[in-house]
């Protein structure tokens, strides 16, 4: 089963600006550690964490933006969609327009015939 396209827009506006945060937090980690570590007393090799860190920054920062952009231009779903997936949205066989096929009612809207 495939999903109709744009079903994760809705995932993706969300963690769009959770990968930009993550991003900012990723560039800013080499400042603070290097901070915390003297506070510490301990040494650490800072060129290798800078290094890490500016990866990170960078997959966070384009995934934040990739997502952004899928998530908030690209297309919605229409929940029709999803009906005809789940079958509550039927063609009939009588007038061959689409009917919605409800728990209550096994008749077609227009036709009066059954689904
Ligand atoms: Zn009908």
């Amino acid at each position: 089963m495939t999903l109709p396209k744009g079903t994760m827009t809705g995932s993706l506006k969300v963690l769009a600006p959770l990968l930009i945060w993550m991003s900012i937090g990723w560039f800013s980690y080499p400042y603070l550690i290097k901070d915390i570590a003297d506070a510490a007393g301990e040494s650490m090799n800072i060129e290798e964490v800078r290094t890490f860190s500016l990866i990170m920054t960078g997959v966070c920062l384009s995934l934040g933006i990739l997502f952004g952009i899928m998530g908030f231009r690209g297309k919605t779903v229409d929940e029709n969609e999803f009906k005809r997936m789940t079958g509550e949205l039927v063609i009939c066989q009588h007038c061959h327009r689409e009917a919605e096929k409800k728990p209550e009612t096994i008749k077609c809207q227009h036709c009066d015939g059954y689904l």
